[in-house]
């Protein structure tokens, strides 16, 4: 029975790279930054929806982030042009894994200019 339980989680991986994603923590320095996030070694930024409800803002903080903290910088680029989104649900924070029954959400962005163009 506990075997088949841990069996239903996975880590979570970095939609970009496949990398498993280190643990969003708080973000210090900056009024934008309510949420956890993180960065992954390919240079993707993520940050923590943990009630999948905060959506657009916390996409904006990762973005944001992504930007050097810029906001001009980031209002000016364009999804799928100078960056990539993508999205990792069922993602549980306690446990740092993606768990079926959990309702987080992890924001992925990734400037294109880092994967070198
Ligand atoms: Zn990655």
């Amino acid at each position: 029975m506990s075997k088949l339980f841990r069996d239903r989680t996975m880590p979570a991986l970095c939609p970009f790279c496949r990398a498993e994603v280190r643990r969003p923590v708080e973000v210090e320095g900056g009024e934008w930054y309510d949420f956890a996030a993180e960065s992954c070694t390919c240079g993707a930024v993520f940050a923590l929806d943990p009630t999948a409800r905060n959506g657009g803002a916390v996409f904006l903080q990762a973005l944001l982030m992504a930007a050097d903290g810029d906001m001009d910088r980031a209002m000016g680029l364009g999804e799928g042009v100078d960056y990539d989104v993508d999205y990792v649900k069922k993602y549980n924070s306690e446990l740092h894994r993606l768990e079926p029954n959990s309702f987080g959400t992890l924001y992925f962005v990734r400037l294109r200019a880092l994967a070198g163009d």
